[in-house]
């Protein structure tokens, strides 16, 4: 170990590796990120390598003076080809406007300068001579001011560096993540040997830097090569599941968070990858349909309606199995947007259920609605009432104010009576100028109650026919019910209250009549 040709060979062996990725970085460096400053830190760090090899093997202070030169074409550029490798790599380079990579440049422009021109000053080395009192011949010198600006250079660019990467370790995304931690471990090599240097480990008065550097190099070029091939596809995935507009979320076997995209953040603003590990009920605790979605056996799609403080949404959810060869070990849940999709379809169904002119429902959605409360009242054995209305005398409205004033009147009778009922209140448009009304949980002495107060409503109506004085609408009611459903059917009640309704207008019409018992 005390034959310099052996640290010759070492080094000559070694620059080989930097300047083949030199070489393959350059091909690259159109598609790759950071491959272009990969290359001329590769082949700094070449020059750098085979220089200090022959000045280890020159015996003269002439030979290893001109390799000194020799090796400060590569050396004088690192720092500047460093940080601006890792930066370009971190995606974090927009602190390196033209100016700054200028004067990175042209400080190492002139640390080139100076050590070439250097017998004419002494702001480099100071005397340099050989020394050989070591195990082998070696150039010493005193240092002058400007190596310690080098030096104080490299060390800055290297803790840059540093620091960026350490930034980018913390980045959201793991691949960015594992890529920075690997230059990370590149960056601290050259500095690692530095201090082995200091310490005084190794053989005495050699610089080990070089070989610290010269190792950092197949590390950054496994960061930049490998890791890219092999994350290629991971970085697409990653990007497609970042971008996308439907909401992911992904869970484990056991219903526990394990990854969502942002727009998953969008739909639901309390989620975050931060709540990774929790259960998925305990952070969406407001919405139990998509929560069914995993209970075993549920079907794999449902709708859910969103309402977090941004307006009403819609979104399809869908699970799907997420599965390691044939082993189940999580799901992912994805939600798609059908906000315009629900609207338009509730519209259409609005439309084909609502009568126009009134608003009030059509007969056949009346019909269906007023089975399925009759329905519900006779499974808890709840009172229900039905009513029927027919307005007095409209023939004669039309025959005198024409038909559009009829029109009116009918819709203002719909609105005068729908203000009047309750919410759960059913009321249909059951003929031509006849109304049909749903009372469910109310008995029918109730319902006679509420049909003498929307008859009052209608006389008291202050309706313009024409420009003459208003008048109110008059109406005849039929009103039929039961105080507990058995097994009446909706036609039952309509008959009642339709013989109800004639009783009124053969008892000279503007009054409520109401039927008697359905069953005796
Ligand atoms: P009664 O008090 O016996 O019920 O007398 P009426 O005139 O109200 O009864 P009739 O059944 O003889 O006439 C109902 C009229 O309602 C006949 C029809 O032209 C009119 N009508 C039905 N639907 C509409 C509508 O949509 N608009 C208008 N303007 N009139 C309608
Ligand atoms: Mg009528
Ligand atoms: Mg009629």
């Amino acid at each position: 170990m005390d034959d310099p040709l052996f640290y010759t060979a070492v080094l000559v062996a070694a620059s080989a590796l930097p300047t083949a990725i030199a070489v393959y970085a350059w091909r690259a460096r159109r598609t790759v990120q950071g491959a272009l400053y990969l290359a001329g830190l590769s082949s700094a760090m070449a020059v750098y390598a085979f220089g200090y090899a022959f000045e280890l093997a020159s015996a003269e202070l002439s030979g290893m003076l001109w390799w000194s030169r020799f090796q400060y074409a590569g050396i004088a550029f690192i720092p500047a080809l460093w940080l601006l490798f890792v930066a370009d790599y971190s995606e974090k380079n927009r602190f390196l406007t033209r100016s700054v990579r200028t004067a990175l440049f042209a400080l190492s422009s002139l640390t080139a300068l100076l050590h070439w021109t250097q017998p004419l000053h002494r702001l480099f080395y100071v005397d340099p001579h050989v020394d050989a009192t070591g195990l082998f011949p070696l150039l010493a010198f005193g240092r002058g001011p400007w190596y310690w600006v080098h030096q104080a250079y490299v060390n800055l660019v290297l803790l840059i560096s540093v620091l960026l990467l350490a930034a980018s370790a913390r980045r959201p995304s793991p691949i960015q993540r594992r890529r920075a931690r690997i230059m990370l471990a590149g960056s601290t090599l050259p500095w690692v040997f530095y201090l082995a240097y200091l310490l005084g480990l190794g053989p005495r008065g050699l610089d080990l830097t070089p070989f610290g550097l010269i190792l950092a190099g197949p590390v950054f070029a496994w960061g930049v090569f490998r890791m890219r091939i092999l994350d290629l596809a991971p970085i697409a995935r990653e990007s497609i599941f970042d971008g996308m507009r439907d909401g992911v979320i992904v869970l484990d076997r056991f219903g526990r968070l394990v990854d969502l995209n942002p727009a998953a953040v969008r739909i639901f603003p309390g989620l975050s990858r931060e709540a990774a590990g929790q259960d998925l009920a305990a952070v969406l605790p407001k919405q139990p349909p998509l929560l069914d979605l995993l209970k075993a056996g549920a079907p794999p799609e449902v709708e859910i309606r969103v309402d977090e403080g941004q307006g009403e949404r819609f979104f399809q959810v869908r699970r799907s199995p997420v599965l390691r060869g044939r082993r189940l070990i999580g799901h992912s849940i994805i939600l798609s947007d059908i906000t315009t999709q629900h609207v338009l379809r509730e519209k259409l169904r609005l439309q084909a259920s609502v009568d126009d002119l009134t608003g009030a429902f059509n007969r056949r959605h009346f019909t269906e609605e007023g089975r399925r409360e009759l329905a519900r009242s006779k499974r808890h054995g709840r009172a229900f009432s039905l009513m029927i209305f027919d307005l007095d005398h409209f023939k004669r409205i039309n025959d005198t104010f024409g038909h559009e004033t009829g029109d009116r009147v009918l819709a203002k009778t719909a609105e005068t009576v729908r203000k009047e009922l309750r919410m759960s209140d059913l009321l249909g448009r059951h003929g031509g100028e006849e109304f049909a009304v749903i009372l469910p949980e109310t008995p029918p002495r109730q319902a006679c109650a509420v049909a003498d107060r929307l008859r009052e409503a209608l006389s008291r109506i202050e309706f313009a026919m024409n420009s003459d004085k208003p008048s109110g609408i008059a109406a005849s009611f039929g009103v039929s019910g039961a105080d507990i459903v058995i097994d009446e059917s909706l036609e039952d009640f309509v008959r009642a209250a339709d013989r109800a309704m004639y009783e009124a207008k053969a008892a000279g019409r503007n009054c409520v009549r109401c039927a008697g018992p359905l069953r005796m």
